[in-house]
């Protein structure tokens, strides 16, 4: 018998990722878990995520446990399921825990990008502080001055962000350190290059490989390093930054020389007119001329803000890249599931020079294979790799996106696009109407019942399911 693989996008009801594998192997069955996590912690999100490991325990694994469960990256929406279903999970148990190297406390690289990155997140956590300090007036109020209205935006933009990391400290990582806690096995910790089996399942059947996330040593050896600039050398020139800007923001707050703060240049760059020695009434005039309301489309008086904002992104995008990317070979028929988890154009790139040990499969000839594509990062712009979706050249190929157009996040104003208008086209285009979404279940176009290029699309590979707490397909 052949093996078939059922895969279940659990319909988390904001953005997150929550997949369940089960594979039929001969007449074994096993049972993948790849991230369990929705963007919020309120407790709407929290009932849902327990709906969710709830409808796992009882109708799909029925007293099973789970063979492996996958954290691909220490976001929140990739990992919250595990803190607030902490008790299901350990009544369901787990075989075995399978993160990235980023998160072995035994590797000295990982370890080091950990306290960079927890630094960073500190300061931009006080960052966002001082900036709702700056938003309000003296009364505590929101204040409506230009100054403040940008303190609020920015301040906003950044909590957006830090929201990836949870509304406790670091709700994250105490999810992952909950997995390693129920994991039976010792937790694997997956490099590049690796090959992996699934408990039970000989890997000449199914084959697991390890893309990402990437490996400092990789880009250092290069005889470019600028090209391959590290993580390391990354976070660390972020930690400078933001410690200027923490200085600058203390700058801003000291009133003790504002007139010195109307200068953009040092004092000795300042120079007076020939009327007066003074200074002040040249002063008051540029001031004076600064302060127009026709000129207020030139000044620069807060731009400083929105570094803070490139930092938090910066950090998010960090996070992203560290993404444990798997794919899934079923060897027998040559078909590959492709799990990118939010892996973003700097994780995609390390794939390819990416070698296998013992084996001559690329990841170009993977890709090439790969019927199942698990779209990266909610359908974001920078999570698909042009160049590597143009090699998914299967007939069969299908996607799956994870996300929810009713995510506060996407529907505010200037919300996030996802999925990414040009990359949504393509993917229409590259799996020929085959798209799985996690709030509509078909994505528009691709409704079989609705559309007649989806219609006989679908026919030619197995049709999918959709229930009120799941998406369902089969590759066999
Ligand atoms: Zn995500």
């Amino acid at each position: 018998m052949a093996t078939r693989i059922n895969i279940k996008m659990y319909k988390v009801k904001e953005l997150g990722d929550c997949f369940l594998l089960t594979v039929h192997h001969n007449n074994i069955v096993k049972y993948v878990l790849i991230d369990c996590g929705s963007f919020r912690n309120g407790k709407g999100s929290q009932d849902r995520m327990r709906q969710i490991v709830s409808d796992i325990k009882d109708k799909q694994l029925k007293g099973a446990k789970l063979d492996v469960v996958v954290a691909t990256h220490q976001h929140n929406d990739h990992v919250s399921g595990f803190v607030h279903a902490e008790d299901l999970f350990t009544a369901i148990g787990i075989e075995q825990v399978w993160l990235s190297w980023l998160d072995n406390p035994k590797n000295k690289q990982a370890v080091n990008i950990g306290a960079n990155h927890l630094e960073l997140r500190k300061s931009l956590k006080q960052a966002s502080e001082k900036l709702d300090e700056l938003s309000k007036n003296k009364s505590g109020h929101r204040s409506h001055s230009a100054m403040a209205r940008k303190a609020f935006n920015t301040k906003n933009l950044l909590d957006d962000l830090l929201g990836f990391y949870g509304a406790a400290p670091a709700l994250p990582a105490k999810g992952i350190e909950i997995l390693k806690g129920i994991g039976e096995k010792k937790v694997d910790y997956l490099s590049p290059g690796e090959i992996k089996a699934i408990p039970g399942i000989d890997s000449g059947d199914l084959r697991i490989y390890v893309l990402g996330p990437p490996k400092n040593e990789a880009l250092l050896y290069r005889k470019d390093p600028k090209k391959g600039e590290s993580y390391d050398h990354k976070l660390s020139a972020m930690n400078n930054m933001i410690q200027h800007f923490m200085a600058a923001m203390e700058n801003r707050n000291n009133k003790e020389d504002k007139e010195e703060q109307q200068f953009p240049f040092n004092k000795d760059y300042k120079r007076f007119t020939d009327k007066t020695k003074s200074g002040s009434a040249p002063l008051n005039q540029v001031i004076d001329l600064y302060e127009r309301k026709e000129n207020g489309w030139r000044t620069i008086d807060e731009d400083w803000m929105e570094q803070a904002s490139r930092l938090a992104l910066y950090m998010d995008t960090f996070t992203n890249n560290s993404s444990l990317v798997l794919a899934f070979e079923i060897v027998r028929t040559g078909k590959v599931l492709l799990f990118a988890a939010d892996a973003q154009t700097g994780n995609w790139i390390s794939w390819n020079d990416l070698e296998f040990k013992g084996e001559e499969t690329t990841v170009e000839n993977l890709l090439s294979r790969t019927v199942l594509y698990k779209v990266g990062h909610h359908g974001s712009h920078n999570s698909t790799l042009k160049s590597a979706l143009e090699k998914m050249t299967s007939d069969d190929l299908v996607a799956m996106i994870p996300v929810d157009k009713k995510d506060p996040n996407i529907t505010k104003v200037n919300g996030w696009q996802m999925p990414a208008t040009n990359l949504y086209n393509r993917l229409k285009e590259k799996t020929n109407y085959r798209i799985l979404r996690m709030d509509d279940g078909f994505a528009d176009e691709c409704n079989p019942k609705t559309s007649k290029k989806a219609k006989a699309s679908w026919a030619k590979v197995s049709q999918p399911k959709i229930t009120p707490l799941f998406v369902e397909y089969t590759i066999s």
